[in-house]
């Protein structure tokens, strides 16, 4: 079977103000030693995984590690900003999987930041082997991404969309986030309309969820000024305006294939499409989580201390567990219902011997839930309060 690789870098230029995840703002000179730890954990992932079998798990990734190379159809650089390192860097990380890995028909995505982008940098992406770049677009108005404390600006988001047609890329994705701090149905709607000029391969909506560790969730909770957490848009503000954009979005002929993602036909994502249909990838990096159909592991997030481990021969992975059968049901509603396509119910009860129909006939009563035959799906005109319909289902 083939699978999928994920690359974090936890790096980024600022920390933008809705974000909770490991990443930190770092001095350049980390960079190097950083993408050297990834490409040595590459080179020696499986001796990595014969570490894992020694503390009792992953006896089948050893077996199939000591075979022959996995083959690889889909490799992901996040973060972070990963288009923040030196295109030499992200080309040495690219060169060591190609080395480590067989390789097949594959999607290689950079997440990049619009002001990160230069005609160089583009044409060398391109050369290394990237054919697909998810651009961080996030809103079209200067006064919502300087409050998120985006370094970026309308404008490069234009500008950066021209650099990478002209250096050839012919799949590109934007991202925008609705309920930004003085977000209105005005500025959302401009940002849905410049989203669809440009006329990107695909692209995701995500709708923005406070975190507590975030700086807007601890201005939410404590009060203040300075991150604009009063002037977040109301949830039922928020809702409408995925709504109308699935309404948009719809009309302009993309696909919504999953909560928060559409698609010009036939430009899914592949790689995000595994996470969601529960098929095996692994990560490299601080952080990075891997799953091999049975086991979930990750990797210690502290980037210096990721860095530290590899240059001493230590495995940087941590919390390893299998997952046991109510888990992967679990995740087989969880995620599969995040697909709009929705899941084979029929053959999820037959596989983990389960009888759900008692637990999905309120949901679909109520009309959160459809099920046509086999297929269990979200209602269409329910997805924004998914949440909600997932709590009902798993809780
Ligand atoms: S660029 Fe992404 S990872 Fe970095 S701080 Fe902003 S939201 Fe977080």
């Amino acid at each position: 079977m083939t699978q999928g690789i994920y690359i974090q870098v936890p790096f980024c230029q600022s920390k933008c103000t809705y974000c909770n995840f490991h990443t930190g703002v770092v001095s350049r000179d980390r960079y190097l030693p950083y993408a050297e730890a990834l490409c040595r954990e590459i080179e020696t992932h499986r001796s990595l995984n014969n570490h894992l079998d020694s503390v009792g798990f992953a006896h089948e990734i050893r077996a199939v590690a000591s075979a022959r190379p996995l083959t690889v159809d889909t490799v992901y650089f996040g973060g972070g900003t990963p288009s923040l390192l030196d295109a030499t860097l992200l080309r040495k990380i690219l060169d060591s999987l190609y080395r480590n890995f067989s390789s097949e028909s594959m999607e290689v995505t950079l997440e990049a930041d619009p002001e990160t982008i230069t005609p160089e940098k583009a044409s060398a992406w391109r050369d290394a082997g990237f054919n697909r770049i998810s651009l961080g677009a996030q809103s079209f108005n200067d006064t919502e991404l300087q409050a998120a404390g985006r370094m970026h600006r309308r404008a490069d988001i234009f500008s950066a969309n021209t650099i990478l047609r002209d250096a050839g890329f012919q799949n590109i994705s934007l991202d925008l986030i609705s309920g930004l701090p003085h977000q209105t149905a005005e500025t959302w709607e401009e940002s849905v309309a410049q989203i669809l000029q440009m006329r990107p391969e695909h692209l995701s909506i995500y709708m923005l969820e406070i975190d507590e560790g975030s700086k807007l969730g601890a201005e939410s909770l404590a009060g203040g000024k300075r991150y604009s957490a009063a002037e977040i848009p109301a949830d039922d503000s928020i809702a409408d305006f995925y709504d109308s954009a699935c309404a948009r979005l719809a009309a302009a002929g993309y696909e919504h294939y999953e909560i928060s993602n559409w698609a010009a036909p036939g430009m899914r994502s592949r790689h995000n499409s595994k996470y969601w249909q529960r098929k095996p990838y692994l990560g490299f990096g601080a952080g990075a989580h891997s799953f091999d159909g049975e086991k979930r592991w990750s990797n210690l997030h502290d980037s210096a201390r990721y860095v530290t481990c590899i240059e001493q021969g230590i495995s940087p992975r941590e919390q390893i567990e299998t997952v046991t059968s109510a888990q992967a049901l679990e995740e087989e509603l969880f995620l599969g219902l995040r697909q709009l396509d929705g899941v084979d119910l029929e053959r999820i009860e037959r596989e983990y011997d389960v009888n759900l129909r008692n637990r999905i006939a309120p949901l679909a009563e109520q009309g959160f839930l459809q099920l046509n035959g086999a297929q269990l799906r979200l209602a269409p005109d329910r997805l924004s309060i998914s949440n909600d319909v997932f709590v009902e289902l798993l809780g």
